[in-house]
């Protein structure tokens, strides 16, 4: 039966020049540009966790190249190729279809070629990994914060978490705040634009206060933000700011790129992101110290309420 379904995936995925050889045999053969290294990234995605069961098969398969082709961005890389484990609770081609037009959309917009997989029959479960190129050297890592640091973030944080929790309340969530949580927007030019100009960055999966606490964490320095300066999306804009912080700041699925950079380089980060078409909001800075904390308007510590998941209860 898998057969059938591989036969179904290598029927209609694009190939690239450095392909020496894609699905089909037991590995595929790939070749790396010289002189660049390669960014390697997996993501799993279980249903009912990392997606509502309710999610079309559609949005599954961008979402589950979209978190990973999110984690190339952080690196700065440029997706290349890709490899795909499905686990399915039975042989259905109709699932694989729908997966595919959302998964192969997203491929085609990125020129990443699906070269290889494996297909199980278990509980609804999908493993991406993705390989992208990077120069030596250019990687945008977690660990070159430095204290004097700005601290960014691109597009507008908050509508994903906003989405799910009025799913999650049998509320309607707005339509664009829904895009956001079934088809985030990998940062790819973005990334690539702050290679050589941030000193760090991570993409916002689980959210801001706990992705930036990583970055604080591996560059041993604290940080601290404004509340008032974290962007939101019109749709999320009609929520009174203290409702919409635990979004904001609390909320995952959102696939910003968090970033710091040198009060040096504002200039610098404002031209190579217009060029890129990405939004991007100076956020807070980095300080000596550690942990991450967050400001109200009145200067005073936020105390993070999750007030924001219940708002829709
Ligand atoms: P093997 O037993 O050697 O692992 P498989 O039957 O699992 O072979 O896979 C056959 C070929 O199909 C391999 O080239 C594999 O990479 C590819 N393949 C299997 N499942 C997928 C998938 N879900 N997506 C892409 N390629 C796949
Ligand atoms: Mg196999």
């Amino acid at each position: 039966m898998e057969f059938d379904l591989i036969a179904r995936i290598r029927q209609r995925v694009a190939t690239r020049d450095d392909v020496v050889l894609g699905i089909g045999d037991d590995a595929a053969l790939l070749q790396p540009p010289p002189g660049m290294q390669l960014a390697v990234s997996m993501d799993t995605l279980n249903a009912g966790v990392h997606f509502p069961s309710a999610t079309t098969p559609a949005d599954i398969g961008w979402k589950a190249l979209a978190v990973n082709l999110s984690d190339l961005a952080a690196m700065g890389a440029q997706p290349a190729w890709c490899t795909l484990s499905l686990s399915l609770p039975e042989a259905d081609a109709g699932f694989v279809d729908g997966f595919l037009d959302g998964f192969l959309a997203l491929s085609a917009q990125h020129g990443v070629a699906l070269v290889g997989g494996d297909t199980t029959r278990g509980p609804l479960s999908v493993c991406v990994a993705v390989h992208g190129f990077v120069a030596a050297g250019a990687a945008l890592r977690r660990d070159g914060a430095r204290s004097g640091d700005d601290v960014w973030v691109t597009g507008s944080l908050g509508d994903a978490a906003a989405a799910l929790a009025a799913m999650t309340a049998g509320a309607v969530s707005d339509r664009a705040m829904r895009a956001r949580l079934d088809r985030p927007t990998p940062r790819i030019e973005a990334g690539r634009a702050l290679a050589g100009i941030a000193h760090a960055c991570i993409d916002v999966s689980d959210g801001l206060l706990a992705d930036l606490g990583h970055v604080c964490s591996a560059s041993g320095v604290g940080a601290r933000i404004e509340l008032a300066a974290l962007p939101a999306s019109p749709a999320l804009a009609r929520f009174a700011a203290p409702v919409r912080w635990p979004w904001q700041a609390g909320g995952g699925d959102d696939y910003e790129l968090c970033f710091t950079a040198p009060q040096s380089a504002r200039e610098a980060v404002l031209r190579v992101l217009a060029t890129a078409s990405t939004p991007v909001s100076r956020i807070g800075a980095i300080t000596d110290g550690q942990g991450v904390i967050a400001l109200d308007p009145e200067g005073q510590p936020w105390r993070g309420t999750r007030a924001g998941y219940t708002h829709f209860a």
